[in-house]
């Protein structure tokens, strides 16, 4: 006979994990299958030669839903905390400059000029308001700031989040709150404010966090607590609908194929996986969500003896703006900001490449990635001598893109959906691709699957 259970989550990333453990929290028999054999998608660590490398994430943002969670797990004695005032800096004109990150810190800075400065002047004491159709944040920098904005910061910082191409991504989707701001109050800057002074809950620090031992003491901390509900090494390859409305969900395990059966199901794999298990269903799920695009993004961790870099790498790193022609997209330094990271006498920086506006160069071979990076970062950092340590990870898929038209695709998902009661979405294409975002978005299905199955 086969096998039932009340919910079963497919994908254990982050999303698929939170999911699981909120639906077991509440008392319900949830299972989680993941198709590798080790969970946390791609959130991974790895300690070798003294170096501690985080794979996927460097840090996240510490909300106050993150910081429950931790405490929830028991693991916020584990948590570590970037310096609160470590600068972050832009390469222009051959330079390291420091980003302006408050707004008299804005108008002093000579990375913008005056009549950027002005722009944001005519923001707070006029009127605008954003088009009807879809507009992307290169358009939207333009529209409402200037070129040099979206060449030197905006640009940079969308690389930084979303490997994103500003032409291509979509302001209401990638930055819904900037959209709201000029809708609702007819200025960003009027609009932001206001929109933080209703703000209830617990006000969050902007903190940037990691794990002293690596992000993924997350996932081991939340694998522990699924125990034998979590199945790694578990790839489901098929959806059916059952008499009755269960699901029939077919998986591969250990050589073999099997399957199970349940009244809820909850996807928490990428939107390629998704859309094909649901075309059983229907199949215009797969050509919605098989149109949102993924950045490639290459991973590169370099370690250097300090005595080696003539920089005195004070600070988060820095960003490349697209324009300025270097195929590195940004820089962490590792070592500056958390404890452990490296040995002794030793730095590591670990550099991005790839992305959506350079997808070619996230599948360079590995070799050719170290002598990219460090070709390109030597000059900037002033380093002498060639890395003692190096690690490349390729993510083929590993930031969605809010592009033009994503809200639509979304909403065209949500309204396919509510056809099929019992199927639910979880995963950083839908509510922001931060850590906090996809903790946030599982925990609210988690909860409407408590609610569906009380009923
Ligand atoms: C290089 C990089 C840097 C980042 N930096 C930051 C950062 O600094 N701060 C931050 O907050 N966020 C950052 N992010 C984003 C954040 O880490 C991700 O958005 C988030 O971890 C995604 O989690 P997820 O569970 O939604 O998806 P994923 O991690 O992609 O997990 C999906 C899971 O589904 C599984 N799966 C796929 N197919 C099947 C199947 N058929 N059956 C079963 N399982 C299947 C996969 O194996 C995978 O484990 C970064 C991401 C990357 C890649």
């Amino acid at each position: 006979m086969t096998p039932r259970v009340q919910a079963l989550v497919v994908g254990g990333g982050i999303s698929g994990l939170v999911c699981a453990y909120a639906l077991r929290k509440a008392g319900l028999d949830a299972h989680l299958f993941e198709a590798s054999r080790r969970p946390g998608g791609v959130i991974q660590s790895i300690a070798r030669d003294g170096f501690l490398l985080d794979l996927g994430p460097q840090s996240f943002s510490g909300t106050a839903s993150l910081r429950a969670l931790f405490q929830d797990l028991g693991i916020s004695d584990q948590i570590i905390q970037a310096p609160t005032h470590a600068p972050r800096y832009v390469i222009v004109d051959g330079a390291l400059r420091p980003v302006p990150l408050s707004p008299p810190a804005f108008f002093t800075s000579s990375l913008i000029n005056v009549s950027t400065k002005w722009t944001l002047v005519r923001d707070l004491i006029g009127k605008s308001a954003p088009p009807d159709a879809d507009e992307s944040v290169a358009a939207f920098v333009r529209r409402k700031f200037s070129q040099q904005l979206l060449d030197r910061l905006v640009g940079p910082f969308v690389s930084g989040v979303y490997a994103g191409d500003p032409e291509r991504l979509s302001l209401r989707s990638a930055f819904p709150s900037l959209y709201e701001a000029e809708k609702s109050a007819g200025s960003i800057i009027r609009g932001m404010l206001r929109a933080s002074k209703t703000k209830t809950g617990p006000s969050e620090r902007p903190t940037l966090l990691a794990f002293r031992d690596g992000n993924e003491t997350l996932i081991r901390a939340l694998s522990n607590i699924l125990g034998p509900s979590l199945h790694p090494g578990a790839s489901i390859t098929g959806v059916s609908v059952e008499n009755g409305g269960s699901f029939d969900v077919q998986f591969e395990a250990h050589g073999s194929s099997e399957s199970i059966s349940t009244k809820s199901l909850i996807l928490a794999a990428p939107t390629n996986v998704t859309g094909k298990l649901l075309s059983h269903l229907d199949p215009s799920f797969e050509s919605l969500l098989a149109r949102m695009e993924y950045a490639p993004v290459a991973v590169v961790s370099l370690g250097y003896r300090i005595s080696d870099i003539g920089h005195s790498l004070d600070g988060f790193g820095f960003l490349v703006p697209r324009s300025y022609g270097l195929r590195v997209l940004g820089t962490v330094w590792n070592s500056s900001l958390f404890p452990g990271r490296a040995p002794e006498g030793h730095a590591l920086l670990t550099s991005f490449a790839g992305g959506a506006t350079d997808p070619s160069a996230a599948s360079l071979p590995a070799a050719a990635l170290t002598s990219l990076v460090h070709r390109e970062i030597s000059p900037i950092l002033s380093i002498s001598s060639e890395p003692v340590f190096s690690n490349v990870t390729v993510w083929p898929l590993a930031l969605p893109q809010y592009n033009l038209g994503h809200s639509n695709r979304l909403a065209a998902v949500a309204k396919l959906l509510r056809n099929h009661p019992g199927i639910w979405l979880a995963g950083n294409y839908l509510r922001g691709p931060a850590i906090g975002s996809c903790v946030e978005q599982a925990m609210a299905v988690a909860d409407e699957v408590r609610e569906a199955l009380e009923k």
